[in-house]
């Protein structure tokens, strides 16, 4: 059947039956991290978040264009025009060069989404590699009236783009409430009004990162790079963006001004944004400092932590909540998505092993498209999981023989459960950690050798020298003893 699929809109804030501009092509853009330190696990949210997305529209046929930034210029602290570079900054604590710090936290925010199973989006532009298509993005926001130059920076004019459109239409907010919240901070004399924001700095001698433009040596504001990015791969007009709700203002509000300044319109259809993981209700934010890094999740190593949690814990853990209500982060939550993961992952063992009867004496019901209408629903993880736990119940009653279920039940019960939980929620067996590997590693070099030793016995030296040798090359140290053998790995 075809699915009906609707999306909650931000700037509508309804949902409306999602309809691509050029079907079967879908273009999803993505806001990703800004790399100056480890993911925490205020990053896996957005990162999985739209990787059911893009999971899903291309379950549906669609041919998804996933875009997703790297920001690795402009972002400034506070997130405003003031204060120094994030990753700039990083780079001079460490004194390495700001390039050294993207590529090394980029490389640890790979590892972390792999791990989470995350899918790799189709294109992680970054903004470094941009600058051209920023600076002319500015030169014709520039040209159209709605910017204006002071002392080598470029700022956009607010006011004056309020007269003509509306600024605030994504956040609610109006030019006053945007004025009367804004600090008095750095540059603030160079605008002309103190919600302007600007689109190019120059850059102050000691700013390491700085490109040629034609107002001033310096670099892009940090809103910029998005609608720069976005247009580039996506054109004009594209379906989705997406992002955490800390983005909706300024940064997306920023965004849609300089799209509608410097093309007339705006150029995203639909508007979706994640709500944010806290921790006693407070925002988790690296910027916050009450933030827990992925890698202290899956290694157990944060003073917060009773314990360790695996990967797909915490994508587990995610998706069952919906993705526009906040998640409250604590190790009885955890603890509790830890044990409804593990009984899911018993039930899809037990369902392979089920034996076919000649009748069901047990109904799984509609359980394919109620998980449907659940994804369909704004992408409700949440309901697709208790369907699930609805047929882990059946599957659990069906093993403990108090009901069975036909071949072509068992076959349905498999088909959603490999589509639902493997595909579309990307959750996956875990293959148990790297000690539990190594001793079924170390449990095979043992078989081999008892292997030699029986060749041994047999006077069969061509097996016993073959496993010898082969061991050997493959860096084993293997010795004789007294009561049969021990062996190393030399690596
Ligand atoms: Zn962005």
């Amino acid at each position: 059947m075809e699915q009906q699929l609707l999306i909650y809109n931000t700037l509508t804030r309804s949902k409306a039956l999602f309809k691509p501009l050029h079907a079967p092509h879908v273009g999803m853009y993505v806001c990703g991290p800004t790399v100056y330190g480890d993911a925490h696990l205020g990053h896996a949210r957005p990162a999985i978040t739209f990787d059911i997305v893009f999971r899903y529209l291309t379950h549906l046929g669609y041919k998804v264009r996933y875009v997703r930034n790297i920001t690795d210029v402009g972002h400034l602290e506070h997130d405003a025009d003031e204060g120094e570079d994030k990753i700039a900054k990083k780079a001079r604590l460490e004194q390495l060069e700001p390039m050294e710090v993207v590529q090394y936290y980029l490389g640890r925010y790979h590892k972390a989404m792999e791990a989470l199973n995350v899918l790799p989006p189709s294109i992680e532009p970054h903004a470094s590699g941009h600058i051209m298509e920023q600076i002319k993005l500015v030169q014709e926001i520039l040209d159209n009236g709605y910017a204006y130059e002071n002392q080598g920076s470029v700022y956009f004019d607010v006011a004056k783009y309020n007269q003509d459109h509306r600024y605030g239409k994504l956040s609610g907010r109006n030019l006053d409430d945007v004025m009367n919240t804004t600090r008095e901070l750095d540059g603030q004399h160079e605008k002309r009004n103190p919600a302007d924001f600007a689109l190019w700095k120059c850059a102050q001698p000691e700013h390491i990162m700085r490109w040629p433009s034609p107002w001033s040596d310096g670099f892009p504001g940090w809103h910029c790079e998005c609608t720069a990015m976005g247009r580039k791969y996506l054109g004009n007009h594209f379906d989705i963006h997406g992002g955490g709700m800390d983005l909706v203002f300024p940064h997306h509000e920023c965004e849609i001004a300089q799209s509608v300044a410097s093309q007339g319109d705006d150029m995203v259809h639909y508007w979706m944004h994640n709500n944010m993981i806290t921790i006693n209700g407070t925002k988790m934010g690296k910027s916050l400092g009450n933030f827990i890094t992925l890698d202290e999740f899956f290694g157990g190593t944060h003073p917060l932590l009773s314990q360790a949690y695996t990967p797909m814990t915490i994508r587990f853990f995610i998706l069952q909540a919906h993705y526009r209500s906040t998640v409250d982060f604590s190790n009885e939550a955890l603890q509790a998505s830890q044990k409804g993961l593990e009984r899911l992952m018993e039930a899809t063992v037990k369902l392979k092993e089920l034996q076919p009867a000649e009748v069901s004496t047990i109904s799984i019901g509609e359980i394919r498209q109620k998980c449907y209408d659940a994804m369909n629903d704004d992408f409700n993880t949440p309901i697709v999981i208790s369907h699930l736990f609805d047929a882990c119940r059946i599957i659990n009653t069906v093993a403990d023989k108090k009901a069975s279920l036909c071949a072509q039940d068992l076959d349905e019960l498999k088909g959603v459960f490999s589509l639902f939980m493997n595909d579309i929620l990307g959750l996956k067996q875990e293959t148990g950690s790297n000690d539990e590997r190594e001793v079924a590693f170390g449990k095979v070099v043992d078989m081999l050798l008892e292997q030699r030793m029986k060749a041994k016995a047999a006077k069969d030296w061509a097996t016993s020298d073959k496993i010898r040798d082969e061991l050997t090359a493959l860096g084993f140290e293997i010795k004789d003893t007294k009561d049969g053998f021990s062996w190393r790995l030399n690596k």
